[in-house]
């Protein structure tokens, strides 16, 4: 079978348009609006000649569970099945509450993870990433998965871990 990796990380850091980078198509559904991403959340990707299969999180970000409970248990449960994790992270917000939860799941679960530090559009945001190192996971990787920034050297890590 094929490894899988888990994409986690809250509501609107990227994480569906990062998986479409993955898979060099559109086809995970990506919207403005948290909370969109439905239907069909594992696709098989290819990366240097390897195949692999990845899992978008967070097609239901507006149950009744609350964003916080629902982020940590579409992450537990994702985190579970996979080989290897992307943990997504906003750098222009920073590291949050409910990214520091993730972080401890993450911990509990001894998987590898590769610290994507997402929205680093240009050279400016290259601190933003750097403060990522507070959250304990290793390098932060900078990306941006709108114009593909970064996407290269991140996938590089991530075939390191599955
Ligand atoms: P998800 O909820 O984590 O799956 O996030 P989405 O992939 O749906 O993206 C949420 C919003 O962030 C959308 O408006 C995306 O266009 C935007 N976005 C995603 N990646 C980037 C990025 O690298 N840079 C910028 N500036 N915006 C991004
Ligand atoms: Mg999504």
């Amino acid at each position: 079978p094929l490894p899988v990796l888990a994409v986690v990380g809250r509501p609107n850091v990227g994480k569906s348009t990062l998986v479409n980078r993955f898979l060099g198509r559109r086809e995970a559904v990506v919207e403005d609006r948290p909370g969109v991403t439905r239907d069909r959340v594992t696709y098989e990707a290819e990366w240097a000649g390897r195949r692999f299969k990845v899992v978008d999180t967070g097609g239901w970000e507006q149950d009744v569970l609350g964003i916080d409970a629902s982020v940590a248990a579409q992450a537990e449960f994702a985190i579970e099945a996979a080989d290897g994790v992307v943990f997504v992270v906003d750098a222009t917000v920073g590291a949050t509450d409910t990214d520091e939860a993730v972080v401890r799941l993450l911990r509990k679960s001894g998987k590898p993870v590769v610290l994507c530090a997402n929205k680093v559009d240009g050279p400016s945001g290259e601190a933003d990433a750097a403060a990522l190192w507070s959250l304990g996971l290793g390098e932060p990787h900078p990306v941006s998965a709108l114009h593909g920034r970064g996407t290269g050297d991140l996938l590089d890590e991530v075939l390191k871990v599955l």
